[in-house]
């Protein structure tokens, strides 16, 4: 190496980066080119439809950093800083590896003459901002050491257990890269007196600096200080490289991929399993998950955001959403070349072995899930953990009939009487027994069809919301009937526990019903009845508007259809349900009920609207029992009670069971009442 004018390019320096830049290049090539043959060994998945909507996601999601900047701080942010902070010292990073050939070469429209030089400015100020940003990072690693990093335990305790040393190489690494940019620069700013290391000097505020420092030292010591941190920084960025397809950092290369292709299908409909085609039911082996689902395995950044909100990881259930992603993973990369051998196989001859159960993914991970969402909404590179979960379940309940038990009865229901509280489907319409409530069979030209769904039909304390319900529409005078004993349940329950067969065979009895009258909307009180009416309906040919019962009669009072003179006094803490908010964006309608009611002060809990805990009924939840201490509405009733509430409003049949238990278990329920956001509008209008 020569100590000179144009070192590093010497004679030998371009020979020797060229068998380098080939063997790295070559490694990672190689390393790529088998991850991407895993992805092609993987299940269909059609994700390249409305290109425009997905650039528009990965302008918002990777380069707006959306859900770094709206998430937790001050992670997120530092995120942003090292993100924006690479992508503008990657242009330096081309022209460090250019300079070993010609030491003058800038990139297009970055000669130091034009806008080369703010670009210096810059990126010596970039740098120092990413150097700031390691120091935290190395002190959340080191010092702090929080569970979204190192595990949440029991569900996580073999990322508790891991000495993390990946993370703290690479933030060396990045660290090392900063600094021997700006000692490489202040070499050669005491070294070279050319007109254009002059002017790259001027504009190099940070690297002046570290000159003037060098500058100390004699000529020959400042060149192998800059040669060596030119050659030191070459090698951290190729070891960087090849250690990226191999770590949680592969979601650098990913990410952008894995957000372009997001599902743009409603989050709320699960996938179609078409059952007349289907050989296999369900998800059970590492060939039968997605490409786009391995690619979400790709992507994790390991950050943790999802186990931080996931309710089951709260209550100290064993499904924690990273690790299960992680474990996936790891098994994916573990068993690479036998996969890749036989990507096809069905035949367990140990290739393609199953995952789920004892082996890999424990059943009651997979039971502990409330699909809530709430990791998906979390997670920063948009990875999808409702479907995996439930292709995996779909595999336990139809190939294996293997189910907690208290599943039974509600199968049972749903199978002979439609509902999965089991009662006689007889009884569907006793509610409105005495009252005059208009049946669509007798009333073929009702406007809206009031579906009542199963809770609102069978369960005593739902019934009053119904009750409520049918108040306010005959008080507004809305052109509405029932189904009364011709209402089917709409499989909601059986879709997301993973009996895809029950559900459709009840989704298909059900249109068959609705398909018989010519209302023009759907509305419902239940969200997950809404969900599934509007969402997942459409795949079976049942295309309905639906309206959800809080936004109804939010418009009826906007419109002055229903006056509400009634004072309620007190403070009213609402709590979001997931399938009406995380999966249906539907925030506001329910609190501006609440503000249309005179003395109701609204009080918002410390997580709401897309951060708000799950009450612990979803997924299936609703017909399981949880040991006492583990129950998520018991820590999701602590929240609300945190706000000092007279009532915790919920808008959803099973939220208004699991808050009302969960006070009665802290013997609130006296002073606290739970109700529906349809109660206060219907007491509000005496
Ligand atoms: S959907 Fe909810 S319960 Fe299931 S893994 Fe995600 S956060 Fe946890
Ligand atoms: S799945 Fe998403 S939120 Fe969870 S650790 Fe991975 S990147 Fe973070």
């Amino acid at each position: 190496m020569a100590y000179g004018k144009y070192a590093p390019a010497d004679m030998i320096t371009p020979v020797l980066l060229t068998l380098i830049l080939v063997a790295a290049l070559g490694l990672f090539g190689f390393t790529l080119y088998r991850r991407f043959l895993l992805l092609k060994a993987a299940g269909a998945d059609a994700r390249f439809d409305r290109p425009g909507e997905r650039i528009r996601g990965v302008l918002l999601y990777a380069f707006g950093q959306k859900k770094f900047l709206t998430g937790e701080q001050p992670a997120g942010l530092m995120h942003f800083l090292i993100f924006w902070g690479f992508m503008v010292i990657s242009a330096r990073t081309l022209t460090l590896f250019a300079q070993g050939y010609d030491p003058h070469f800038y990139l297009a429209g970055l000669h130091p003459a034009g806008l080369g030089g703010p670009y210096l400015l810059l990126k010596d100020l970039v740098e120092v901002g990413v150097i700031l940003a390691v120091l935290i990072a190395l002190y959340r690693w080191l010092l702090s050491r929080p569970a979204r990093l190192f595990g949440f335990k029991p569900a996580e305790n073999r990322l508790a257990g891991q000495s993390h040393w990946e993370a703290l190489v690479i933030l060396l690494f990045i660290l090392g890269l900063m600094v021997t940019d700006f000692l490489y620069d202040g070499g050669r700013f005491v070294l070279e007196s050319d007109p254009l290391t002059l002017l790259e000097k001027r504009w190099s505020i940070v690297s002046s600096g570290v000159g003037l420092l060098l500058s100390g030292m004699g000529p020959a010591a400042v060149g192998v200080v800059r040669d060596a941190a030119w050659w030191i920084h070459i090698l951290i960025i190729l070891t960087f490289l090849n250690l990226l397809p191999r770590s949680k950092h592969f979601h650098i290369i990913t990410a952008i991929p894995n957000v372009f292709f997001r599902k743009l299908e409603p989050a709320g409909a699960l996938s179609f399993m078409d059952l007349e085609k289907t050989e296999t039911y369900g998800t059970s082996r590492m060939s039968q998950f997605t490409w786009k689902q391995i690619l979400d395995m790709y992507s994790c950044t390991e950050c943790g955001r999802c186990a931080s909100v996931c309710p089951a990881t709260a209550s100290g259930k064993p499904l924690a959403p990273r690790q299960l992603l992680l474990d996936l993973r790891d098994h994916l990369y573990s068993r690479e070349r036998e996969l890749l051998q036989k990507p096809d196989s069905q035949g367990g001859e140990g290739n393609d072995a199953v995952i789920v159960g004892d082996n890999l993914i424990h059943d009651d991970v997979l039971w502990s899930c409330t699909t809530c969402r709430a990791c998906e909404e979390a997670c920063p590179v948009l990875i999808e953990y409702v479907d995996k979960i439930v292709d995996m379940r779909r595999h336990l309940v139809q190939e294996e009939a293997r189910f907690p038990s208290a599943l039974n009865r509600a199968f049972k229901g749903m199978e002979t009487q439609s509902n999965p509280w089991a009662i006689g489907q007889e009884n569907r319409d006793s509610w409105a027994e005495g009252l005059e409530v208009p049946r669509l069979s007798d009333h073929p030209d009702a406007e809206y069809l009031y579906y009542v769904g199963c809770a609102g039909s069978f369960d005593d304390r739902s019934k009053k919301t119904t009750l409520a319900m049918v108040k306010i529409l005959k008080k507004a005078g809305i052109n509405f009937a029932v189904l009364g004993k011709e209402e089917l349940c709409n499989g909601e329950t059986a879709r997301r526990i993973g009996n895809e067969y029950l559900f459709q065979t009840m989704a298909q009895a059900l249109i068959e019903v609705l398909n018989n009258y010519r209302f023009k909307k759907i509305l419902t009180n239940c969200p997950h009845c809404f969900n599934t009416l509007k969402n997942e309906y459409p795949q079976f040919g049942g295309n309905y508007e639906v309206i959800h019962a809080a936004e109804f009669v939010h418009g009826l009072i906007r419109q002055g259809k229903i006056a509400l003179p009634g004072e309620l006094p007190g403070k009213v803490t609402y709590h979001d349900s997931c399938y009406y908010g995380r999966y249906n964006q539907i925030y506001d309608a329910p609190r501006e009920v609440i503000r249309e009611i005179r003395g109701a002060q609204l009080q918002e809990m410390k997580h709401c609207r897309h951060d708000a805990m799950c009450c612990g009924a979803g997924g299936g939840w609703m017909w399981m029992e949880e040991p006492k201490d583990k129950r998520v509405n018991y820590i999701r009733v602590e929240q609300a009670l945190e706000t000092g509430p007279d009532v915790v409003a919920v808008s959803c049949p099973y939220c208004m069971i699991m808050m009302e238990d969960g006070l009665k278990a802290k013997g609130m329920d006296e002073q606290v009442k739970t109700l529906d956001v349809i109660e206060l509008v219907e007491r509000a209008m005496k």
